[in-house]
């Protein structure tokens, strides 16, 4: 997408949807932001004016697309802004279901809350990767499931260690 008409739509994950039009200016000087239903502060505007970011207000109808190309974005008012690329903000949402019926505590941000292992709050639950980390790329992800493994298999060796010392002690007993 380097140095294409790119747009950005203001989605229902606000300040990621803010940070990724200051992103994808890295790539090309032809961003328009399109807040849709996002309410700018006068700081937010002022920092995509002196990055260049075109605002463009307005309630966005559609995305326009022909031959499987996207075409522009077509506001309510009926203007269309040509665009050759569009971005979104996602809502991150962890499909953490088995974590929370274990009963693995939350942080502040609604996320299954692990120490630098992945340890989680119940004995014996490790988690790692996406389901606690929504930024983690596969090298993080792998990085952190790799630390959790290591965390896990101490917690098993140090259980069979001290299983061992009982069995030996009862035997000797
Ligand atoms: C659109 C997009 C683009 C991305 N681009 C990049 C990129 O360019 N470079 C990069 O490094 N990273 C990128 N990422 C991030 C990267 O994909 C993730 O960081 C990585 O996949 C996280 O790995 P994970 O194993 O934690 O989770 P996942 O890859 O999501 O794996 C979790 C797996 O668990 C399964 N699962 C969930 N619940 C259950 C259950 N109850 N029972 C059984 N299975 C279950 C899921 O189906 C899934 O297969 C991107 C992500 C997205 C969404």
């Amino acid at each position: 997408m380097r140095d294409t008409a790119i747009g950005v739509l203001g989605g229902e994950n606000r300040p990621f949807t803010l940070h990724q039009a200051q992103l994808v200016r890295q790539w090309s000087d032809d961003v328009v932001f399109f807040p849709h239903r996002i309410v700018l502060t006068d700081d937010e505007r002022a920092r995509f004016d002196a990055r260049g970011i075109r605002v463009v207000e307005g309630e966005v109808a559609r995305l326009t697309v022909a031959q499987h190309r996207l075409q522009g974005v077509e506001l309510v008012d009926g203007r269309t802004v040509a665009r050759t690329a569009v971005f979104v903000g996602p809502r991150f949402v962890p499909r953490d279901d088995v974590l929370t019926a274990l009963g693995c505590v939350l942080g502040e941000n609604g996320w299954v809350q692990v120490e630098p292992t992945g340890r989680t709050s119940v004995p014996g639950v490790w988690a790692a990767g996406n389901v606690v980390d929504s930024p983690a790329q596969v090298a993080s992800a792998v990085g952190a499931g790799a630390s959790a493994a290591i965390s896990l298999n101490h917690h098993l060796l140090a259980e069979d260690v001290e299983r061992a010392l009982a069995a030996r002690s009862h035997s000797v007993g």
